[in-house]
């Protein structure tokens, strides 16, 4: 309860009693909570109506068998999942996420996440994740699509362009997307494009969307590094990961001049100082799917790979640290390794990558820190974008997609920043964010009544 108000600690008490072994979620209601307190003090009609008890509370919860047949003939079951969050903006909007780690927690953490994060992208969007414990490493395209198939004959009554519209995340890229809308279509008897978003750009998909993440999150931090004077241009700049936030962080950070030293993948990390050839890197991840230690092979001396049990790839000096893999994969350990080395930025791309102990580190030493529910929010706001184009049934060039996204992107740090200073903490994009993404989120509900 450390560092939270005495009139919401009863609150968070009731979210961990509720949800119990549900850490990520805990911790996503703990880090919010925190910056609540200022809010109340100023503002204390938000604790009237339950409206912050009801903020923690999804509106719906769907838990569901996913049964398939795998390439030998055997039967095999995955459980998938779909957490309704907050509809008071507009229909749930969310990724599938597929890993074997997945688990009702960690849907929930990132629902409550999205929920704040639609809202700060100012677009008519409510809160929602889904995904399911199944591993897509290794599985053959038969087995992929049979998989998608049975998961989406029970999840297609949940879905509608009016309730619910899911997206990619972990593990559910193009394809997977794909055999979903193709199963929902199918079943529904509906070509119902703003369904579905992250579609490929043939039937219904919106030009720099594969992107947009990963973009987003660099127009953010450029935005960050012009309050104090200086820009991408000659930093050094490790990002974790190389899936698809990595992959466009690091096309977009090179396009600004940085040059990007190190990304990994869970097996380890490899370090160029050369800065990282993103064509090569494109062709192991996106187009052979190999591991990340391909990437040393290929280029020989200079370049090296270091397993995950080794070390961490946040031990590489740098100016801008872009955390793009997982939640909780930047510990404080970490983050005091990146400080001592004069880390300057931190931009999370990924949900929640950075624990509560890594950005007190960052917050304390100074270092310009953006929330991944801020800084990563130009994949959902190009969806928005997405869902806007299918509703009018059209299709809008990459340049216009694009200088969307950039004014979205400058338009959330700009109000992450301004709130900040009016809640009496400059600098502290943490706290702006949460404030301005809750007062949206909480405004609608009150006017909505109690429901
Ligand atoms: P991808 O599946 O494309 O890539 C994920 C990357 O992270 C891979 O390199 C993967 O390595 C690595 N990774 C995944 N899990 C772990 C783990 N437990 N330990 C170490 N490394 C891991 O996913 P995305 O790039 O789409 O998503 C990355 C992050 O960004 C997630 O937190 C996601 O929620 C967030 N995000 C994504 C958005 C999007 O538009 N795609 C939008 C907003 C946020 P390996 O291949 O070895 O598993």
């Amino acid at each position: 309860m450390k560092n939270i108000d005495e009139k919401l600690q009863p609150i968070l008490a009731q979210v961990i009693r509720r949800n119990a072994g549900e850490p990520e979620f805990h911790q996503a209601v703990h880090e919010v909570l925190e910056s609540l307190g200022r809010v109340v003090a100023k503002q204390p009609h938000f604790l009237d109506q339950a409206l912050i008890e009801r903020i923690c509370e999804p509106e719906r919860q769907i838990i569901f068998r996913i049964p398939w047949v795998d390439d030998h003939g055997h039967v095999q079951i995955n459980r998938g999942f779909r957490v309704q969050f907050n509809s008071a903006l507009g229909p749930y909007k969310g990724g599938m996420r597929f890993h074997p780690s997945v688990n009702v927690g960690i849907i929930k953490f990132l629902g409550f996440e999205q929920t704040f994060k639609n809202a700060l992208t100012g677009m008519p969007i409510g809160g929602g994740k889904g995904g399911s414990d199944f591993d897509p490493k290794g599985k053959s395209d038969a087995e992929i699509m049979r998989f998608c198939q049975s998961l989406m004959t029970e999840l297609h009554r949940h879905l509608g362009d009016q309730t619910d519209v899911p997206a990619g995340d972990i593990g559910v890229g193009r394809r997977e997307i794909g055999y979903m809308f193709g199963q929902y279509k199918r079943l529904n008897n509906r070509f119902e494009a703003g369904v579905f978003t992250g579609k490929a750009l043939a039937y219904g998909g919106s030009r720099a969307r594969t992107e947009a993440t990963g973009y987003g999150n660099t127009y953010f931090v450029q935005a960050m590094l012009q309050t104090r004077g200086t820009s991408f241009d000659g930093k050094k700049v490790v990002v974790s990961g190389s899936g698809n936030v990595a992959i466009y962080s690091i096309e977009k950070v090179q396009f600004f001049g940085g040059k990007v030293i190190a990304c990994s993948d869970s097996t380890g990390y490899v370090v160029d100082e050369n800065g990282i050839e993103l064509a090569l890197l494109k062709d192991i991840k996106e187009v052979r799917r190999e591991r990340i230690s391909e990437y040393a092979r290929r280029k020989g001396a200079g370049v090296y790979f270091i397993a995950a049990d080794k070390g961490s790839i946040w031990d590489v000096a740098c100016d801008v640290a872009m955390p793009s893999a997982t939640q909780n994969e930047l510990s404080g350990k970490d983050a005091a390794a990146l400080v001592k080395n004069g880390v300057m930025a931190v931009g999370e791309g990924a949900n929640m990558p950075s624990t509560p102990e890594a950005i007190r580190v960052f917050l304390d030493a100074g270092v310009m820190f953006a929330p991944g529910k801020a800084a990563n929010a130009g994949g959902v706001a190009t969806s928005a974008l997405e869902m806007q184009q299918n509703a009018s049934r059209d299709s809008w060039t990459f340049e216009q997609t694009e200088m969307r996204l950039a004014a979205i992107m400058r338009g959330i740090h700009d109000t992450c920043h301004q709130t900040a200073e009016e809640y009496g903490a400059p600098g502290n994009y943490v706290l702006g964010a949460n404030i301005a993404g809750f007062v949206r989120v909480a405004e609608s509900m009150r006017m909505l009544g109690v429901i």
